[in-house]
């Protein structure tokens, strides 16, 4: 079978370069005798390799000197808890931005460890949009605020980065992370598990400014300690170490294709040929609001929702994959992260209208 376009939103399509390159080198990783997988990761080689990956992304995302870069285990979902236990900091509240699914796992997992300020939330529209700043009840004494720049399953995004002053910033980037430029600077801790725009499962990114750590929760375990792993340069224990070389190899494709700013673009034009042509048709039907549409996940409905199964299942025979709804809300969702191409997202629309024409 060729290779179909996959617009699953997490575990998420690879670039094909990155696949082969990978094949090429799975048994016999330049020369050294074995594969990546099996490497000491306190080896020279593998050593190496990190290092690598760490440079190449700090020169993408332009990340400040006085950032550690940690890669983690646990999922973004472990950063929920990971960074209350964290940032707190001695103070008793947090200020959270709730936009879906996502930003109410991070707020109820918080809850566990401090008083949570919903700082604002859309839910009065079905989280269907992304509260602009003049709405944001923020506290007078918050340890941080955080908000989903990226609601992946809602298909909400944040195109401005909230101003909160002093008051450290922190946002889940699982789903739009390095899909285009970004200021670093801004934020006081930037999180992302990688299966959806950086790599395969099994890794977790988080970028946060050191001034920040090292005054954590009494009782908080060792593994749960960002300066336990800034200190060891991530390998306080075995990090994950096949995920972490095939994210780099993700960094150097992306470096190779001309960096944040030429994906910009490219996302951009996925965006907008997707959303033009949802727009345009009375048969389907975007719910999120314009300003607040994700570049990354789209979803969207079709008139008749007895007609869902036929759609998934030409879709799938057309070589569309993955194109169900999240369970949460039916209805259908295209995922288009970086290595999805501006062709994948013709073969979808030509698909779609070629449906609306039949069932319409
Ligand atoms: C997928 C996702 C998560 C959860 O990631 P895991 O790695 O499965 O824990 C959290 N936040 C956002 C925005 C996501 O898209």
């Amino acid at each position: 079978m060729e290779r179909i376009y996959n617009f699953g939103a997490g575990p998420a399509a690879l670039p094909e370069e990155v696949l082969e390159q990978a094949r090429d080198e799975m048994l016999n990783w330049q020369g050294c005798g074995m594969s990546v997988m099996e490497m000491s990761h306190r080896g020279k080689d593998f050593m190496g390799i990190a290092a690598q990956v760490e440079a190449d992304l700090r020169g993408l995302l332009g990340i400040p000197a006085n950032y550690k870069v940690l890669f983690l285990q646990g999922g973004a979902s472990s950063q929920f808890a990971m960074v209350p236990m964290n940032l707190l900091r001695g103070k008793k509240t947090v200020d959270i931005v709730n936009t879906g699914v996502w930003s109410q796992k991070a707020i109820d997992e918080a809850e566990r460890y401090c008083t949570v300020n919903v700082a604002a939330s859309s839910e009065d529209a079905r989280f269907s949009y992304a509260p602009t700043q003049d709405k944001w009840r923020l506290s007078q004494d918050a340890a941080y605020v955080h908000y989903t720049p990226n609601e992946t399953i809602g298909g909400v995004e944040f195109h401005w980065i909230p101003e909160t002053g002093s008051v450290p910033l922190v946002a889940d980037m699982s789903s739009n992370i390095l899909s285009g430029p970004l200021d670093v600077s801004r934020f006081g801790l930037i999180y992302a598990g990688a299966q959806k725009n950086i790599g395969p499962a099994g890794l977790c990114i988080v970028i946060v400014r050191e001034d920040l750590i090292g005054q954590t929760l009494p009782g908080t375990p060792t593994m749960f300690d960002y300066k336990i792993h800034a200190d060891h340069d991530s390998m306080y224990n075995t990090p994950p170490t096949f995920s972490l070389y095939i994210a780099g190899l993700v960094f150097k494709w992306l470096k190779r294709l001309g960096g944040l700013a030429e994906m910009d673009k490219r996302n951009n034009a996925k965006a907008a040929l997707l959303y033009g042509y949802l727009d345009s048709s009375g048969f389907y039907h975007c719910p999120v609001a314009k300003d607040s549409r994700s570049r990354m996940n789209v979803p969207f409905t079709l008139k008749d929702a007895a007609l869902d199964e036929e759609f998934l299942k030409q879709s799938q025979s057309r070589g569309l994959a993955q194109l169900k709804g999240h369970r949460l809300l039916g209805g259908m969702r295209a995922s288009i992260y970086n290595p999805m191409p501006l062709e994948g997202v013709q073969a979808l629309v030509d698909f779609m209208r070629e449906f609306e024409q039949k069932h319409g």
